[in-house]
């Protein structure tokens, strides 16, 4: 994707936040097909930060902004997207304090948690952030999306990737799309929150950071996601019903390099011992499989019940309570690189950002 800069006035620019545009909702206008991402956003968002109370609108840090030149809806975003994306921040990374990203919220939350492996160590807030409907319609979340995602970018406790949405700050690799309709459109539902606008404050709670737990200079990992963009890592959700040859057609596939499976509870499948010889089978040949449950809260504690015993042994590595996004971005990433099988399945068990 290339962009088209457009720089607002300010005064220097390490004082200044990064806000990287795109596509999604929040830009979208009316077209014959339904919404579609349009331009101009940059003269768009300031007009409608200027319809903020003085007050609000003083309170606001000085920004840049860049437009992508082709805007998306987030649901045709791919592992090259989050690739671009991290490039990007690490391009521009020493002239600014912060970033705020404007995403579509279909895939928001993947971008979040592929970004936060790849932006590892980051000393600066990038704050991702969309709207469940488009900036210019009546009553939009935008507006107060937008103003709160830069309140948040411009506070320097805040060192790691998240995700501002109707009033709360999520992290980043925690975070799972949670309503399509409501504002309130995003959960974390096994991380708390790492903050929150109550009226005109935006309290950062900087215990919960990982500025606190983790401390380190940037490392960020810009992996080439090339080689796994194509196919080559699969989500399977089980079913009541799901079959040998239906989970063999997926994880025998040549391309197929690594997989997530979500099981039942906590961490169980069909007992069935065809299923569990086709997991052992694809993971004896090298192939990086987890485990995640489809609850939505809780983990996985592989072999806890007679229905899950045995996944350990067919190589199977426990994802814990990490949401499928953490999980599968997570698992692009280590297999974009070139570990040995060993080492990648070390690096998927450590937390790295923060995620489990
Ligand atoms: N389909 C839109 C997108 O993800 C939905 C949204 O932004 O709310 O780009």
């Amino acid at each position: 994707m290339s962009q088209a800069p457009l720089l607002a006035d300010a005064p220097s620019s390490q004082e200044r936040l990064l806000v990287i545009y795109t596509g999604g909702t929040i830009g979208m206008q009316p077209h014959e097909n339904g919404l579609t991402p349009a331009g101009n956003f940059p003269e768009r968002l300031t007009k409608a930060l200027n319809q903020l109370p003085l007050q609000l609108q003083q309170s606001l840090p000085a920004y840049d902004v860049i437009s992508y030149t082709s805007l998306i809806d987030s649901s045709a975003a791919t592992p090259l997207t989050w690739q671009q994306l991290a490039a990007d921040i690490a391009k521009r990374f020493a002239d600014y304090r912060g970033f705020v990203v404007i995403h579509g919220t279909d895939t928001l939350s993947w971008t979040a948690a592929s970004l936060a492996y790849q932006l590892q160590g980051l000393d600066r807030p990038v704050v991702l952030t969309g709207a469940m409907s488009p900036l210019e319609s009546a009553n939009s979340d935008a507006l107060g999306n937008l103003y709160g995602a830069l309140r948040f970018a411009a506070n320097p406790e805040l060192q790691e990737v998240a995700i501002y949405f109707a009033n709360r700050l999520l992290r980043g690799v925690r975070a799972i799309k949670q309503h399509s309709e409501a504002d309130e459109a995003f959960a974390s539902p096994s991380y708390p929150l790492l903050g929150e606008r109550i009226g005109d404050d935006f309290i950062l709670f900087p215990s919960r950071g990982l500025a606190y737990q983790q401390r380190g200079a940037p490392r960020f990992e810009l992996v080439d996601y090339q080689p796994v963009a194509h196919g080559e890592v699969v989500r399977i959700t089980l079913w009541p019903g799901i079959t040998p040859w239906q989970l063999e057609a997926w994880l025998s596939h040549p391309s197929v390099k690594g997989a997530l499976l979500q099981l039942w509870g906590a961490g169980n499948l069909p007992d069935n011992p065809d299923l569990l010889a086709v997991i052992a089978k694809a993971s004896g040949e090298g192939k990086l499989i987890a485990a995640i449950s489809q609850c939505p809260q809780g983990s996985v504690h592989l072999g806890a019940y007679a229905a899950g015993h045995g996944l350990a042994d067919a190589g199977v590595l426990s994802g814990d309570a990490m949401t499928p996004e953490a999980a599968y971005t997570k698992l692009v990433h280590v297999l974009a690189q070139p570990l040995s099988p060993e080492d990648q399945r070390k690096r998927f068990l450590t937390a790295l950002v923060g995620e489990r």
